[in-house]
């Protein structure tokens, strides 16, 4: 057998490992930033100090390779993680607060766990393969600032992950937030909100408020990009000393707490908590000829049929269906679960067993990828012609 193929089997054996992982995981959340330094990993190591207290299990993931922080904002400074042949044991921060970052392996550089395979996204998915987290309410992931290779590969990854943004309110982080929003639009990461840091700063003196870096441009972008604004924190130098002297950000003051709390409030509320598979799914089929939509239904070579939830595809599979007789494809349809058919022409006996079984169909579709088209279908772009059988041959479309 070839390296290669060998290799590949490699990583579809890590990928079902990482899946089966995922699959405990009721909320997977990246925190990104446009730059660095505008309390990104304050704000994710907050996250989960928070909704742990708060009696959720909750995993941690430092994966900025290049400057982690979490273990210092923890005041962990010197932590190591222990490893067990290939398995490495998170750190327990709180009974509800597992910990894994890269800081706690760099004191074993030449462990061939860690760093075989090309370094970061190798990384990544063994601290998602490898890590023995057992499962949780929240995986929060701390990911480097900018838009490289750590998020796209936490995206391509973990395919049902939601970002929370993190800026400062001034317009030069501004920008490099809306390339992070165009990035999410980008890999089809749901962006759960934006936080903006920094935002004020409450003299402990006077106790007024003076805006250092301006206020109130994170909740505009938010708005500009209709996305959810889920709050702000004041500066507050609690948290830079608590930070420097590798304390852990649990003892912040009383005020950066409760906009904290408030920051968890609505995040929670845009979650379907408790509610696990409650978000709204669909599995569509779509007839297929090299490739493309089969416009003559009953004569397809294939079927794509694609799972979505919550607005992103989980799974896209390709099967032959049973051989064109009456009724039997429409029926064959039904039994794979599916809830939507997209189609050129069909005939109407296919069509009524369809409904019947529950299949919303959707006619008149062009000859295109099973991905343009869902992509339209989802946008509300693709309308239903009505019995568009013969637009294209002329004759039934088959599959009664
Ligand atoms: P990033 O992850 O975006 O690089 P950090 O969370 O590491 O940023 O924060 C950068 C620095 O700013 C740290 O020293 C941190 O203590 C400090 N910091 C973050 N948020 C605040 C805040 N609201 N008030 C004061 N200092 C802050």
């Amino acid at each position: 057998m070839s390296c290669s193929s060998n290799k590949d089997r490699d990583y579809e054996a890590q990928s079902q490992i990482i899946n089966q992982f995922l699959k405990q995981v009721n909320h997977k959340l990246v925190v990104m930033s446009g730059k660095g330094g505008v309390g990104k990993s304050t704000v994710a190591t907050n996250l989960a100090i928070f909704l742990s207290n708060q009696g959720y299990r909750v995993g941690l993931l430092d994966v900025d390779v290049h400057g982690p922080s979490i273990s210092g904002l923890l005041g962990l400074t010197n932590l190591k993680l222990n490893t067990s042949g290939s398995r490495i044991h998170p750190y327990l921060y709180n009974e509800n607060l597992e910990v894994v970052s890269i800081q706690g392996l760099l004191n074993q550089p030449d462990d061939p766990l860690i760093w075989r395979g090309p370094l970061k996204i190798g990384i990544i998915r063994q601290f998602l393969s490898d890590v023995d987290w057992g499962p949780l309410d929240f995986l929060i992931i701390d990911s480097p600032p900018g838009t490289g290779d750590e998020p796209l590969t936490v995206a391509q990854t973990i395919i049902d992950c939601k970002a929370i943004i993190v800026t400062t309110p001034q317009e030069i982080a501004l920008a490099d937030v809306r390339k992070s929003i165009h990035f999410c639009e980008k890999v089809n990461m749901p962006i759960l909100g934006i936080v903006e840091n920094m935002s004020g700063f409450i003299c402990p003196t006077c106790g007024n408020t003076h805006d250092i870096f301006k206020a109130g441009g994170g909740e505009k972008t938010a708005s500009d990009y209709k996305i959810p604004f889920l709050g702000r924190l004041p500066i507050d130098p609690s948290i830079v000393t608590a930070g420097d002297e590798d304390r852990s950000i649990d003892t912040l003051n009383h005020n950066i707490k409760i906009e904290m709390q408030s920051i968890i409030d609505k995040l929670i509320n845009l979650l379907p908590i408790n509610q696990k598979g409650a978000e709204e799914s669909m599995k569509v089929a779509i007839p297929l000829v090299s490739g493309k939509l089969c416009t003559h239904f009953g004569h397809c070579e294939h079927f794509a049929i694609i799972t979505v939830n919550d607005g992103r595809i989980i799974k896209q599979e390709l099967l032959t269906p049973p051989p064109h007789a009456p009724g039997v494809i429409p029926n064959w349809v039904a039994d794979q679960g599916c809830t939507d058919i997209i189609v050129g022409g069909i005939g109407e006996a296919a069509q009524a067993i369809l409904q019947n079984r529950g299949v919303k169909v959707t006619c008149g579709a062009p000859s295109d990828t099973p991905e343009n088209l869902l992509d339209k279908y989802m946008k509300g772009e693709l309308v239903d012609s009505g019995n568009s059988c013969d637009h294209e041959h002329g004759h039934s479309c088959g599959g009664h």
